[in-house]
Protein backbone atom coordinates (compact mmCIF):
# COMPACT_ATOMS: atom_id res chain seq x y z
CA UNK A 1 0.00 0.00 0.00
CA UNK A 2 1.33 3.26 -1.16
CA UNK A 3 0.45 6.36 1.67
CA UNK A 4 -0.39 9.25 -0.87
CA UNK A 5 -2.46 11.61 0.37
CA UNK A 6 -4.67 12.55 3.23
CA UNK A 7 -7.44 14.89 3.86
CA UNK A 8 -10.01 15.88 6.58
CA UNK A 9 -13.64 14.91 6.78
CA UNK A 10 -16.25 15.52 9.21
CA UNK A 11 -17.82 13.05 11.49
CA UNK A 12 -21.47 14.12 10.39
CA UNK A 13 -20.62 14.00 6.98
CA UNK A 14 -18.84 10.15 7.10
CA UNK A 15 -21.45 8.55 9.55
CA UNK A 16 -24.63 10.38 8.40
CA UNK A 17 -27.03 8.43 10.49
CA UNK A 18 -24.97 7.22 13.77
CA UNK A 19 -26.24 7.72 17.10
CA UNK A 20 -24.83 10.98 18.81
CA UNK A 21 -24.61 8.55 21.63
CA UNK A 22 -22.41 5.79 20.32
CA UNK A 23 -20.40 7.60 17.91
CA UNK A 24 -17.86 8.79 20.61
CA UNK A 25 -17.51 5.93 21.90
CA UNK A 26 -17.47 4.00 18.26
CA UNK A 27 -14.20 6.33 17.32
CA UNK A 28 -12.45 6.76 20.33
CA UNK A 29 -11.69 2.78 20.27
CA UNK A 30 -9.92 2.98 17.32
CA UNK A 31 -8.03 6.18 18.61
CA UNK A 32 -9.91 8.65 16.01
CA UNK A 33 -10.24 12.52 17.03
CA UNK A 34 -14.53 13.50 15.56
CA UNK A 35 -13.38 16.95 14.30
CA UNK A 36 -11.26 16.24 11.92
CA UNK A 37 -11.40 12.52 10.88
CA UNK A 38 -8.57 12.80 8.70
CA UNK A 39 -9.24 10.62 5.99
CA UNK A 40 -5.89 8.72 4.31
CA UNK A 41 -5.12 7.65 0.67
CA UNK A 42 -3.60 4.17 0.14
CA UNK A 43 -3.35 3.44 -3.76
CA UNK A 44 -2.61 -0.44 -3.79
CA UNK A 45 0.15 -1.83 -6.53
CA UNK A 46 -0.19 -5.45 -6.89
CA UNK A 47 3.14 -7.33 -8.36
CA UNK A 48 1.44 -10.82 -9.71
CA UNK A 49 5.04 -11.65 -10.83
CA UNK A 50 4.09 -11.01 -14.93
CA UNK A 51 2.07 -7.61 -14.34
CA UNK A 52 1.75 -4.61 -12.18
CA UNK A 53 -1.63 -3.75 -11.26
CA UNK A 54 -1.94 -0.10 -9.81
CA UNK A 55 -5.64 0.01 -7.76
CA UNK A 56 -7.67 3.35 -6.78
CA UNK A 57 -4.42 5.45 -7.83
CA UNK A 58 -5.82 8.70 -6.18
CA UNK A 59 -4.10 11.33 -4.16
CA UNK A 60 -3.56 14.94 -4.57
CA UNK A 61 -4.51 17.15 -7.42
CA UNK A 62 -0.76 17.64 -8.37
CA UNK A 63 -0.38 14.56 -11.03
CA UNK A 64 3.55 14.28 -10.15
CA UNK A 65 2.96 12.80 -6.73
CA UNK A 66 1.78 9.18 -7.08
CA UNK A 67 4.55 8.98 -9.78
CA UNK A 68 6.99 10.24 -6.80
CA UNK A 69 5.67 7.78 -4.31
CA UNK A 70 6.05 5.05 -6.42
CA UNK A 71 9.81 5.89 -8.02
CA UNK A 72 10.68 6.47 -4.33
CA UNK A 73 9.23 2.89 -3.67
CA UNK A 74 11.59 1.83 -6.68
CA UNK A 75 8.70 1.48 -9.06
CA UNK A 76 9.15 2.93 -12.38
CA UNK A 77 5.73 4.50 -13.05
CA UNK A 78 6.05 3.39 -16.97
CA UNK A 79 6.23 -0.40 -15.77
CA UNK A 80 2.75 -0.30 -14.07
CA UNK A 81 0.46 -2.15 -16.78
CA UNK A 82 -3.11 -2.19 -15.31
CA UNK A 83 -4.91 0.27 -13.51
CA UNK A 84 -7.78 -0.66 -11.58
CA UNK A 85 -10.82 1.85 -10.10
CA UNK A 86 -13.48 0.46 -7.80
CA UNK A 87 -15.59 3.70 -8.55
CA UNK A 88 -15.23 7.40 -10.06
CA UNK A 89 -14.82 9.62 -7.24
CA UNK A 90 -11.59 11.60 -7.57
CA UNK A 91 -10.05 10.26 -4.66
CA UNK A 92 -9.86 6.85 -6.20
CA UNK A 93 -8.61 8.14 -9.56
CA UNK A 94 -6.42 11.79 -9.93
CA UNK A 95 -3.02 10.06 -9.98
CA UNK A 96 -4.14 8.86 -13.15
CA UNK A 97 -5.00 11.72 -14.78
CA UNK A 98 -1.14 13.12 -15.85
CA UNK A 99 0.09 16.77 -16.67
CA UNK A 100 -2.42 18.65 -18.85
CA UNK A 101 -4.58 16.09 -18.72
CA UNK A 102 -3.60 12.83 -20.95
CA UNK A 103 -3.19 9.79 -18.77
CA UNK A 104 -0.65 9.25 -15.97
CA UNK A 105 0.16 5.90 -17.16
CA UNK A 106 -0.63 6.12 -20.86
CA UNK A 107 0.46 2.49 -21.75
CA UNK A 108 -1.38 0.67 -18.88
CA UNK A 109 -5.15 -0.84 -19.07
CA UNK A 110 -7.12 0.85 -17.18
CA UNK A 111 -10.30 -0.97 -16.15
CA UNK A 112 -13.63 0.14 -14.40
CA UNK A 113 -17.36 -1.13 -14.65
CA UNK A 114 -19.15 -0.37 -17.37
CA UNK A 115 -22.20 0.94 -15.43
CA UNK A 116 -20.48 2.91 -13.22
CA UNK A 117 -18.76 4.60 -16.02
CA UNK A 118 -22.48 5.45 -17.78
CA UNK A 119 -23.36 6.31 -14.46
CA UNK A 120 -21.18 9.18 -14.35
CA UNK A 121 -22.68 10.09 -17.89
CA UNK A 122 -25.64 10.70 -16.98
CA UNK A 123 -27.91 14.49 -16.97
CA UNK A 124 -29.53 13.70 -13.00
CA UNK A 125 -26.20 12.50 -11.68
CA UNK A 126 -27.26 12.67 -7.55
CA UNK A 127 -23.64 13.74 -7.46
CA UNK A 128 -23.18 16.78 -9.40
CA UNK A 129 -20.12 17.77 -7.94
CA UNK A 130 -18.31 14.84 -8.59
CA UNK A 131 -20.05 14.40 -12.04
CA UNK A 132 -18.71 17.39 -12.83
CA UNK A 133 -15.14 16.00 -12.27
CA UNK A 134 -15.89 13.10 -13.69
CA UNK A 135 -16.04 14.81 -17.27
CA UNK A 136 -13.56 17.22 -16.99
CA UNK A 137 -10.86 14.76 -15.61
CA UNK A 138 -11.91 11.05 -16.84
CA UNK A 139 -14.20 11.52 -19.61
CA UNK A 140 -11.09 12.22 -21.68
CA UNK A 141 -9.23 9.65 -20.98
CA UNK A 142 -12.01 7.01 -22.48
CA UNK A 143 -9.32 5.14 -25.10
CA UNK A 144 -7.34 4.00 -22.35
CA UNK A 145 -10.27 2.55 -20.63
CA UNK A 146 -11.44 -1.04 -20.77
CA UNK A 147 -15.80 -1.19 -19.69
CA UNK A 148 -16.34 -4.53 -17.37
CA UNK A 149 -19.77 -6.23 -17.14
CA UNK A 150 -20.32 -8.13 -13.84
CA UNK A 151 -17.48 -10.39 -12.37
CA UNK A 152 -14.16 -10.44 -14.61
CA UNK A 153 -10.31 -11.52 -14.57
CA UNK A 154 -8.81 -8.66 -15.41
CA UNK A 155 -5.27 -10.39 -15.61
CA UNK A 156 -4.34 -13.82 -14.09
CA UNK A 157 -5.33 -13.99 -10.71
CA UNK A 158 -7.06 -10.82 -10.05
CA UNK A 159 -10.96 -10.66 -10.79
CA UNK A 160 -13.24 -7.42 -9.99
CA UNK A 161 -16.61 -8.38 -7.91
CA UNK A 162 -19.85 -6.32 -8.09
CA UNK A 163 -20.15 -4.27 -4.59
CA UNK A 164 -22.77 -1.77 -5.45
CA UNK A 165 -24.47 1.16 -3.51
CA UNK A 166 -21.64 3.42 -2.29
CA UNK A 167 -21.89 3.98 -6.50
CA UNK A 168 -23.48 2.24 -8.59
CA UNK A 169 -20.60 0.41 -10.48
CA UNK A 170 -18.52 0.33 -7.72
CA UNK A 171 -16.29 -2.86 -7.56
CA UNK A 172 -13.79 -4.89 -5.19
CA UNK A 173 -10.65 -6.49 -6.64
CA UNK A 174 -9.97 -10.33 -4.91
CA UNK A 175 -5.90 -10.98 -5.20
CA UNK A 176 -5.15 -14.28 -5.65
CA UNK A 177 -7.63 -16.20 -3.48
CA UNK A 178 -5.63 -14.65 -0.45
CA UNK A 179 -6.40 -11.17 -0.53
CA UNK A 180 -9.20 -7.98 -1.33
CA UNK A 181 -9.17 -4.47 -1.67
CA UNK A 182 -12.88 -3.40 -0.83
CA UNK A 183 -12.57 0.34 -2.29
CA UNK A 184 -15.21 2.38 -0.10
CA UNK A 185 -17.13 -0.49 0.81
CA UNK A 186 -15.30 0.19 4.62
CA UNK A 187 -14.28 4.21 3.87
CA UNK A 188 -13.76 3.76 7.90
CA UNK A 189 -12.43 1.55 9.92
CA UNK A 190 -15.50 1.94 12.20
CA UNK A 191 -17.96 0.51 9.65
CA UNK A 192 -16.70 -3.00 10.67
CA UNK A 193 -18.33 -2.94 13.30
CA UNK A 194 -21.05 -0.78 12.67
CA UNK A 195 -21.91 -1.84 9.44
CA UNK A 196 -25.58 -0.39 9.27
CA UNK A 197 -23.95 3.01 9.73
CA UNK A 198 -23.65 5.04 6.31
CA UNK A 199 -21.93 8.23 4.86
CA UNK A 200 -23.36 11.49 3.81
CA UNK A 201 -21.52 10.62 0.41
CA UNK A 202 -23.75 7.28 0.25
CA UNK A 203 -26.18 7.80 -2.41
CA UNK A 204 -27.87 4.26 -2.04
CA UNK A 205 -27.49 3.85 1.63
CA UNK A 206 -29.68 0.12 1.56
CA UNK A 207 -27.52 -0.63 -0.89
CA UNK A 208 -24.45 0.17 0.73
CA UNK A 209 -25.54 -1.89 4.19
CA UNK A 210 -26.39 -4.89 2.31
CA UNK A 211 -23.16 -4.97 0.04
CA UNK A 212 -21.18 -4.67 2.82
CA UNK A 213 -22.88 -7.44 5.74
CA UNK A 214 -22.17 -9.45 2.71
CA UNK A 215 -18.30 -8.86 2.06
CA UNK A 216 -17.85 -8.69 5.35
CA UNK A 217 -19.35 -11.72 6.06
CA UNK A 218 -17.18 -13.78 3.03
CA UNK A 219 -14.02 -11.85 4.25
CA UNK A 220 -14.41 -13.06 7.71
CA UNK A 221 -15.06 -16.46 6.70
CA UNK A 222 -12.28 -16.54 4.18
CA UNK A 223 -9.91 -14.85 6.45
CA UNK A 224 -9.05 -12.94 3.72
CA UNK A 225 -6.24 -9.89 3.85
CA UNK A 226 -7.98 -6.74 3.81
CA UNK A 227 -6.63 -3.69 1.76
CA UNK A 228 -8.35 -0.24 2.53
CA UNK A 229 -8.67 3.17 0.48
CA UNK A 230 -9.12 4.99 3.54
CA UNK A 231 -8.08 3.61 6.70
CA UNK A 232 -5.12 4.31 9.30
CA UNK A 233 -1.67 3.17 9.04
CA UNK A 234 -0.92 0.86 6.54
CA UNK A 235 -4.75 0.62 5.25
CA UNK A 236 -4.39 -3.15 5.84
CA UNK A 237 -5.83 -6.04 8.18
CA UNK A 238 -8.15 -8.71 8.35
CA UNK A 239 -12.02 -8.89 9.43
CA UNK A 240 -12.48 -11.78 12.32
CA UNK A 241 -16.60 -12.39 13.85
CA UNK A 242 -17.37 -11.06 17.04
CA UNK A 243 -19.06 -12.97 19.87
CA UNK A 244 -21.87 -10.52 19.24
CA UNK A 245 -22.47 -11.90 15.62
CA UNK A 246 -20.66 -8.55 14.10
CA UNK A 247 -17.02 -8.39 12.90
CA UNK A 248 -13.93 -6.32 14.34
CA UNK A 249 -11.00 -5.15 12.48
CA UNK A 250 -7.23 -6.48 13.25
CA UNK A 251 -4.89 -4.41 11.22
CA UNK A 252 -2.12 -5.89 10.13
ZN1 LIG B 1 -12.99 7.32 -1.19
Amino acid sequence: MLGVARFDMSADVLFANAPAAELPAALARHHLRAEPIVFEVHPLLVETGTHRVLVDPGGTDDPASLRQVLRAAGIDPASIDTVVLTHGHADHYIGCVGAGGGPAFPDARHVMRRVEWDHWLAADNPEPHHAENFLRLLLPLRECFTLLDGESEIVPGIEVIPTPGHSPGHLAVKIGGSAIHVGDVLPSVVYVEHPDWYARFDVWPDQVVDTRRKLLRQIAESNLMVFTHHFEATGAGRVVASADGGWRWVPA
